[in-house]
């Protein structure tokens, strides 16, 4: 019998991209979707052997449909958790999924018998808090919740891990857990219900982002997530393991002219310009995105992913690639119009 993977939030971008790859791989899936009125047109999107997924309904905030959705499982890749586009007034929005979800995924994991359980955490839970400056981070770092100006979706991925991790600790028996750590995801997206990351990548192309702050981030590939997830569902011995997932720093201005030299006349309305950082602190006392970039104006921060490359043999795409392969399904998609 094959074995049994369930993917949280089936509906979302990585998850779309991990269940294809287990699919391929022979594994059987269990997706939990909040509702099921998403699988027809979810099913439709992974465009795979119908028979080799299962869909269960199931939300962070609740306990129905959790052990139904995890019964017949053997791994566990926990994905799902709130990824806003928009920055919510009470940070409780994002951490009490985030927290409650792992923890309602973890119990229910448990219980059915589940050896291996992968959880999708992110570099939000470890590069922030730390100031300006050129960082390298690695796995033992951690963002530091006691600074203030954290974003919610920071704190949110934070809470979340640290909290699967100390649940784990004490009551997660033999089960396995491991954390991958993803940066910025890019790559071809997969429908026109896209995740927050790629905005960045749309504003630019459709001319709404008229200029860039001197802000940066890691950037990875969403085929070389799904692949580290899997590597991290399979390798042996995996308890306690946390995963960087990320290609290289490269700075929004950066992004801008990789899409300009790339793309050509589809670059057009591409901006050209900077904004110096004194108006983004302006602009940060009433608008929260500015606000969100303001503490990171003129910051390296470095995610070092040698750990998943030495351990589990991972490799990464060229930023380059990812960027401009995201800039071509916006586009073929009709999400951007050039
Ligand atoms: P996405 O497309 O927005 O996927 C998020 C998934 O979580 C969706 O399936 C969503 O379901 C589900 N979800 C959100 N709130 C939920 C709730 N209350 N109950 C049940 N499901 C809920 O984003 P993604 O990029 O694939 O992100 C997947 C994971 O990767 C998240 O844990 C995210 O934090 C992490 N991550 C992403 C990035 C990135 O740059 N994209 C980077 C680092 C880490 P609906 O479709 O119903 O909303």
């Amino acid at each position: 019998m094959a074995d049994t993977v369930l993917v949280s939030g089936g509906s979302g971008y990585i998850a779309g991209f991990l269940i294809r790859q287990l699919v391929a791989d022979g594994w059987m899936v269990h997706t939990t979707v909040r509702s099921l009125a998403k699988e027809a047109v979810v099913r439709q999107l992974l465009a795979v052997d119908n028979s080799r997924v299962r869909f269960f309904a199931a939300d962070l905030n609740a306990d129905d449909g959790w052990a139904q959705a995890m019964a017949g499982c053997n791994a566990v890749a926990h994905v799902a958790s709130p990824l806003p586009t928009g920055i919510p007034k009470d940070a409780n929005e994002l951490i009490v999924p985030a927290r409650d979800g792992a923890l309602r995924a973890l119990r229910a994991a448990k219980a059915a018998g589940v050896t291996r359980f992968v959880m999708t955490s992110s570099v939000a839970a470890i590069s922030y808090g730390r100031g300006r400056g050129v960082h390298t981070f690695t796995e033992a770092d951690w963002t530091d919740l006691s600074k203030p100006g954290l974003s919610p979706y920071v704190q949110s991925k934070t809470v979340a891990e640290r909290a699967a991790r100390d649940w784990v600790a004490s009551l997660g028996g033999d089960m396995e857990y491991c954390s991958i750590c993803p940066s910025v995801v890019l790559g071809p997206v997969w429908s026109k219900d896209y995740s927050a990351s790629v905005v960045i990548v749309k504003k630019l192309l459709n001319g709404s982002m008229g200029a860039c702050p001197d802000f940066g981030f890691g950037v990875v590939d969403v085929r070389d997530v799904a692949d580290l997830h899997v590597r991290a569902l399979t390798a042996p011995r995996m308890g306690g393991e946390r995963f960087i997932a990320s290609g290289r720093f490269i700075t929004l201005r950066e992004v801008a002219d990789i899409l300009r030299a790339q793309l050509g006349p589809q670059a057009n309305k591409v901006t050209t310009r900077n904004i110096p950082d004194w108006v983004v602190r302006v602009a940060a006392l009433f608008n929260p995105l500015a606000k969100a970039v303001v503490g990171e104006l003129g910051s390296v921060r470095n995610q070092d992913a040698s750990h998943a490359k030495a351990v589990l043999g991972w490799a990464t795409r060229p930023v380059e690639q990812s960027i401009v392969d995201t800039a071509r399904c916006l586009i073929d998609l009709g999400i951007v119009k050039p």
